[in-house]
């Protein structure tokens, strides 16, 4: 059975989404610290993290954490918005994962612009895709896709450059305001239930991809324990968070 925990292990990024929902105002905590989270995390019969942030390969060590928990048996899965996924970084680390989730909102510069995620995106993750299906990696591809009012029109665009690779999964988000930034930003990215799964009945008619799955807020809630980067341990109920614990100092085994 699968025993799972999202592990924010840094809250900084590389990157300004105008839509994202992440905790700000957390620091990381040092390796050795994480090192006892994650021994935390095996003992209370924890087999699969997912990763993420931040950007979590902004964190120092990340790579050694990875083979840690790769080396004791964990099911590791990234989440990375690919700007420091080169080929070296990911020579060195695909073989710690099970998965990398790779984040296309749009395969358009200005509109990858207007959400914050730069005008270079596109062509970043276009070469990590490329680079991971020259070297046949043993590694399986996940995309996280963010539907807002921004991309409405032109996320199906992304179908046809998609299916060019084998990718094993695609998430597509309801834009979702949360908490921070995305609270303030509602306004300009908010769209209704209806337009959200309209948009998703076409890429699954059009993509090859064969797991498409949809997010909305309530399945964020409760759905999973969240570990943040100081370690805190938070549940989201009602859009709220609430902490009940510490990794450093609570096993997660009442929680599972
Ligand atoms: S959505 Fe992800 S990549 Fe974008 S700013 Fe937030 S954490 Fe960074």
């Amino acid at each position: 059975m699968e025993k799972e925990v999202c592990w924010n292990i840094t809250a900084r990024c590389n990157q300004s989404c105008k839509y994202c929902h992440r905790f700000l105002k957390v620091k990381d905590l040092p390796y050795e610290k994480n090192l006892y989270i994650l021994n935390n995390l095996i003992s209370s019969g924890i087999n699969n993290i997912t990763w993420t942030g931040g950007e979590a390969l902004l964190l120092d060590r990340i790579d050694d954490l990875l083979k840690y928990s790769y080396e004791k048996g964990m099911k590791n899965k990234l989440i990375t918005n690919g700007k420091l996924l080169t080929p070296d970084r990911i020579d060195k680390i695909y073989k710690y994962l099970d998965s990398i989730t790779l984040s296309i909102d749009s395969i358009d510069d200005d509109i990858n612009d207007l959400l914050g995620r730069g005008r270079t995106h596109f062509q970043e993750i276009k070469k990590i895709l490329d680079y991971i299906k020259l070297k046949k990696y043993d590694v399986k591809i996940r995309i996280n896709s963010v539907v807002c009012k921004t991309n409405l029109n032109s996320i199906d665009k992304s179908i046809s450059f998609l299916n060019n690779y084998d990718i094993y999964s695609w998430r597509v988000f309801k834009f979702m305001p949360l908490r921070e930034k995305a609270v303030i930003n509602k306004e300009m990215f908010d769209i209704s239930m209806k337009e959200y799964h309209d948009i998703v009945k076409n890429l699954k008619e059009k993509s090859n991809i064969k797991n498409i799955d949809t997010r909305v807020e309530e399945d964020m809630e409760s759905k999973y324990i969240l570990i943040l980067a100081n370690g805190d341990i938070v549940i989201t109920n009602n859009s709220r968070d609430e902490k009940v614990g510490n990794a450093l100092t609570n096993s997660l085994v009442e929680y599972l």
